[in-house]
Formats: C-alpha cells, sequence, structure tokens
C-alpha cells in the first residue's frame, strides 16, 4: 500500500452559530499517493466545507488532518499556507487567472513564494504549459485564450510546484462539453503519469471519472455504500 497522502482521522468541523452548524461531522479518510477521488453532493451538503480542510484552507474543528504524514493541526498559520503553497495545486471552476499576464507569468507566479530558485522557474514554468498542451501559447493573454486553454493554464500553475495534491473544484464548471472533456482527458493523463487527484463536483459524469467516489449528503461523508464514523447518531 502506498503512503497515504491526505488522511482524516475523526475530522470535522462544526460552525460555532448559534446555532452551531456542523458542515461536516467527524470522518475517516484515506487517499493514497496516485489515487484518483471524486467527491460529490448536492449545494449544501458540505463539499466545500471538505475541500477548505483538505485544501488547509481552513482547520477543522475536531480530528487530526494528516498531509503526506504531517500533522498539520500543529502547524502555525504561516507554516500551514507555506505546506499548502508546496504540497497542493488548486483548479478552481473560473480559473482565477491573471488576466493581464501571459499564461507564462501567470504560472510563474505560482513559484514566487514557495522556495523555487529564480534560474529554475522559467523552464519549470514553460515545462508545465507543454505538459497540458500549451506550449504553442507561452505567451497568450487569458484574454486570448478559451476557456479549455485557460484551465489548461490553471492546471498547469497548480502542477509547477510539483504539489503532493492536485484539488480541483468543479473543473469543468464552466465549459461546454467538447471542452470539458478534453480537460478530464487531460486529468485523466496527469493520474496515469501518477498524480494523485481529487475533484469535488456536483456532476455525475465527472464524478465518474475518479478510480473512486466519495459522496457526502448533510455533512456525512460516505463512501462505497458504507458509511464513516460519525460522531452523533443519525435521527
Ligand atoms: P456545499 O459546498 O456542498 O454547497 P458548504 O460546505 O458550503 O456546502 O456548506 C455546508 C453547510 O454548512 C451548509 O448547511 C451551510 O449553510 C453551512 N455553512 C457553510 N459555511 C458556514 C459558516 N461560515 N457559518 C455557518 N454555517 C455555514
Amino acid at each position: 500500500m502506498t503512503r497515504p497522502v491526505i488522511e482524516f482521522r475523526g475530522v470535522g468541523l462544526t460552525y460555532p452559530g448559534p446555532p452551531p452548524v456542523t458542515a461536516l461531522h467527524p470522518c475517516e479518510l484515506s487517499i493514497a499517493q496516485g489515487e484518483y477521488v471524486t467527491v460529490v453532493g448536492p449545494s449544501g451538503s458540505g463539499k466545500s466545507t471538505f475541500l477548505n480542510i483538505a485544501g488547509l484552507l481552513d482547520v477543522p474543528t475536531a480530528g487530526t488532518y494528516l498531509l503526506d504524514g504531517i500533522d498539520t493541526g500543529a502547524l502555525s498559520d504561516a507554516d500551514r499556507a507555506g505546506l499548502r503553497g508546496r504540497r497542493i495545486g488548486f483548479v478552481f471552476q473560473s480559473f482565477h487567472l491573471l488576466p493581464h499576464r501571459s499564461a507564462m507569468e501567470n504560472v510563474l507566479l505560482a513559484m514566487v513564494y514557495n522556495g523555487v530558485a529564480r534560474s529554475d522557474r522559467r523552464p519549470r514554468a514553460r515545462e508545465a504549459l507543454l505538459r497540458v498542451g500549451l506550449g504553442h501559447r507561452l505567451d497568450a493573454l487569458p484574454t486570448r485564450l478559451s476557456g479549455g486553454e485557460r484551465q489548461r493554464v490553471a492546471i498547469a500553475r497548480a502542477l509547477v510546484s510539483r504539489p503532493s495534491l492536485l484539488l480541483c473544484d468543479e473543473p469543468t464548471g464552466n465549459l461546454d462539453t467538447a471542452t470539458a472533456s478534453s480537460v478530464l482527458e487531460l486529468l485523466d493523463q496527469l493520474h496515469r503519469d501518477g498524480m494523485t487527484i481529487l475533484v469535488i463536483t456536483h456532476d455525475p459524469e465527472v464524478a465518474a471519472r475518479g478510480q473512486r467516489t466519495i459522496a457526502i449528503r448533510d455533512g456525512v461523508l460516505t463512501e462505497q455504500g458504507v458509511f464513516t464514523e460519525r460522531a452523533d447518531t443519525p435521527a
């Protein structure tokens, strides 16, 4: 068994309120290196809460979250941000590119704060853009790129730090069907190359691309029909 990239031990999150809202009930989860996992659930089910915890954007109120074996609960805010920058590549529905910077510059900027030597940045950005099939559009501004190309730039930006985990939030939500399918093929390719991928989506077709699907409903994580542990008793 390869080592887990993500390990949740009783991880949960309750917003204090009043009234308190348990957005994620305490759960167990292990995602091994190289796995492609999708997370589905209706609106309001807790997907963003899960994403924010997994992406080190939010700290759980219960349990222990190990990322690459590192206990993230013990970290300062600055160390958590540093770990996030180095180990997690984010891909969002709306791309989040800087509109007045070229594809190359958008990817370069991802390396400024995470310790990549200045002389290595340009070759690495070029390599990442080649990997997503954009070797011919290095100097293009996002406004001159199609939606699919923009998402490829965003994926290159996510990959350039050589993260342990690619964390995608509705990566095809803003794309037409044909473009979406080419972005999904790119994710398949990255998975074949060994990347660990976690995709959060409400789209069953996107969810079906993963090797393993986790459902969230009313803050409860379920996997392969088996309920994970939860602290309270279901009504
Ligand atoms: P999803 O991403 O699946 O739409 P969320 O994770 O955003 O779901 O929300 C899960 C639940 O937590 C919802 O009931 C939502 O209203 C609640 N929630 C989200 N953020 C907060 C907050 N800051 N304070 C209180 N409740 C919240």
